[in-house]
């Protein structure tokens, strides 16, 4: 089985490998409140294994007499020492729970099981880039990256493990590894932050972390379009100065929004008039108000493709394999929804290595890649 704590919902996977590269998959998803994000740890644990629990009662062909081996995708920065333990370090993505950071996460989760009698055995605890990563090699072996780019922004590639200089032990093998490259630049010294991005920052639970995830990743998009469009209003250049309660609201303009407008080509914009003047509320919009709105999304979107494309270029410097056949395996909700974000990364790649160098790489949707490749993880750990 796999759990995927992933920022925005939580996901119950029983996975069957067929081998040569096939596989089912079973998987129910559940909402993770606000509430939840933010209270004691101990409840969150309850709830991820009530989840689990009625999971199992509902799909009950899984034999229950034995222990079912589980695959802990849980996508927040954790110092891992070991394949099932891991001490979380912050919280990241709106989450904020009390007494968790500095302890073991799987050994809370574990609690929680034994405490409901639930007969699972955290068998591994992974981060969604590395099962992205495992799943799409499942299939492709030579898949070069797992990338996230969903509620958040992450990625993991392979290192020469003489290369790694926190590590000890034996060299002469390649490790997985999880960068956690949203918290890049923390110094704020690098990314070309605006005036939007910086406000954003402000009023967000984890100030001044995370700031590279924050100009990427779904969470943050729809954030700093409204700040932007909120400026506009201010300087009556837009809705004929008039903001409305809802757009008011921080976080009220979703990253989904975006793709919608982004989407409409009707002649007169009416996909989104609907959603500034049914969904939002802003009392009337004319059409060059509309097109300045396409506008100030296609500059956010454009933006977090860019760098994040910057991201995937530095790692195929740094691994040498500019102009060699690469497959980058993305998985998030941000890749698969909104339009035109692959060819835009792809139009970043090429500005920065070259035409020749772009089209050996290949982005590829690994539709929940990060339950398939937990599952993975936590069947080889097992019979490990
Ligand atoms: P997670 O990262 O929690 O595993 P997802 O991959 O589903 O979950 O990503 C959720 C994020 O994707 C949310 O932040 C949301 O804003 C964004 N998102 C959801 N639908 C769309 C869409 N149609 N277009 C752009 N972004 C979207
Ligand atoms: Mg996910």
């Amino acid at each position: 089985m796999a759990l995927d704590l992933g920022g925005t919902n939580l996901r119950v996977c029983h996975v069957t490998l067929l081998g040569n590269g096939e596989h089912t998959i079973r998987q129910q998803k559940y909402v993770v409140s606000e509430e939840l994000k933010t209270g004691p740890m101990r409840n969150l644990c309850d709830f991820i294994a009530d989840c689990v629990d009625s999971f199992l009662t509902e799909n009950g062909t899984i034999d229950s007499d034995s222990t079912i081996q589980l695959g802990y995708t849980f996508s927040f920065p954790v110092l891992q020492t070991s394949i099932n333990r891991g001490v979380l370090k912050q919280w990241t993505k709106g989450f904020n729970c009390s007494g968790a950071v500095g302890k073991d996460v799987t050994i809370l989760l574990q609690d929680s099981f034994r405490r409901k009698n639930i007969n699972v055995n955290i068998a591994a605890i992974v981060n969604d880039t590395v099962g992205t990563l495992m799943a799409y090699a499942y299939k492709h072996p030579d898949t070069t990256m797992g990338v996230i780019m969903g509620t958040g922004f992450n990625a993991s590639y392979y290192e020469d493990m003489n290369k790694v200089k926190k590590w000890t032990g034996k060299t002469d093998q390649e490790m997985v590894i999880n960068m956690e490259c949203g918290a890049f630049d923390c110094e704020r010294r690098v990314l070309p932050l605006t005036v939007y991005d910086n406000k954003m920052d402000r009023e967000s639970i984890n100030v001044h972390q995370q700031l590279y995830e924050k100009m990427v990743a779904g969470m943050y998009l729809g954030e700093i379009t409204r700040n932007a469009l909120i400026e506009l209003i201010d300087r009556q250049l837009l809705f004929n100065g008039e903001s409305s309660k809802d757009l008011n609201k921080i976080w009220s303009f979703e990253t989904a929004y975006m793709s919608s407008i982004e989407v409409d080509e009707t002649e007169d914009l009416c996909d989104t008039a609907h959603i500034l003047e049914s969904v939002l509320s802003i009392p009337s919009t004319t059409l060059a108000d509309r097109q300045i709105v396409k506008k100030v999304c296609n500059a956010v979107g454009v933006r977090a493709a860019r760098l994040a494309s910057c991201h995937i270029a530095g790692v195929l410097k740094h691994t040498g394999k500019v102009g060699q056949d690469c497959i980058i395996a993305i998985d998030g909700s941000l890749f698969e929804f909104y339009p035109k974000f692959e060819k835009n990364m792809g139009t970043a790649l090429a500005a920065i290595l070259g035409e020749q160098a772009r089209s050996k790489v290949k982005f590829d949707l690994a539709r929940d890649g990060s339950g398939l490749g937990a599952a993975i993880i936590a069947m080889i750990a097992a019979k490990n």
